[in-house]
């Protein structure tokens, strides 16, 4: 059948000088998954992600991403003198595309005080500022760099939570990194990991599992 794809990646490479942090990467990813991207530190995460987002140049193959991309890498793009609301307003003047609303519901939704400077936040709500931009910016595909690395484990549930709902309710594809696999459940439907640059594994999340008799374990809303 035909499915619609958000992401394509064709026999992509990217090399720092003489070292491939990125070889013969091929995948596709249909429209309106979550996806995880899988693998330890230096496996080629962010070199991924950044030649998806078109930040960097692949030195082979290509990459296709449908519609509007935003992606929030690990350095977060919060001047430390703005305030949350100074940082929407930039975000409102830099997007074509700009969904007020959805961005002051994401920082209502985790209590961020939108008149307090961005320095003066801690990291995870730091974090959030940059996820509320992202969403404002009404991504259809929303790539997000290790998103719950900073979180507590109570954010880090809401924040799934409010990501499956902003997929449910929009229709928006997700790629997410984590290097912590127990991060996956309940998130991701879609997996595709990466070793030393390479993609061991990509697809559908239970088409994996049965391919390899593995249990996924009772289903639970983690
Ligand atoms: P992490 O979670 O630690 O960021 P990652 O999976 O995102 O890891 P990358 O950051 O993409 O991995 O790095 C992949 C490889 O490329 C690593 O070996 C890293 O040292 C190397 N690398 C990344 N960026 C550069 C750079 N700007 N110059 C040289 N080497 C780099």
């Amino acid at each position: 059948g035909t499915t619609a794809l958000a992401v394509r990646a064709q026999d992509l490479g990217k090399r720092y000088r003489a070292k491939w942090a990125l070889r013969e990467c091929s995948f596709e990813l249909p429209v309106g998954r979550v996806a995880a991207l899988v693998g330890a530190n230096g496996a080629g995460k962010t070199t991924l992600m950044s030649v998806l987002a078109g930040l960097l140049k692949p030195d082979e193959g290509s990459a296709g991403v449908s519609g509007r991309v935003a992606f929030v890498s690990q350095e977060k793009p919060v001047y430390k003198h703005f305030t949350a609301a100074d940082m929407l307003r930039l975000g409102a003047h830099l997007n074509t595309v700009w969904d007020q609303g959805r961005a002051e519901r994401w920082l209502e939704r985790f209590e961020i005080p939108l008149g307090k400077a961005c320095g003066k936040l801690s990291g995870g709500q730091q974090a959030q500022v940059a996820f509320a931009l992202a969403i404002g910016s009404r991504p259809t595909v929303l790539m997000l760099d290790e998103p719950l690395a900073n979180l507590d484990p109570l954010a880090r549930r809401e924040v799934t939570a409010e990501l499956l709902a902003e997929v449910e309710e929009t229709g928006m594809t997700v790629l997410l990194s984590t290097h912590v696999v127990a991060e996956l459940g309940g998130v991701a439907d879609y997996l595709l990991l990466l070793a030393h640059g390479r993609l061991l594994a990509g697809g559908d999340l239970d088409e994996l599992l049965a391919r390899h008799a593995l249990y996924a374990g009772p289903k639970s809303d983690v």
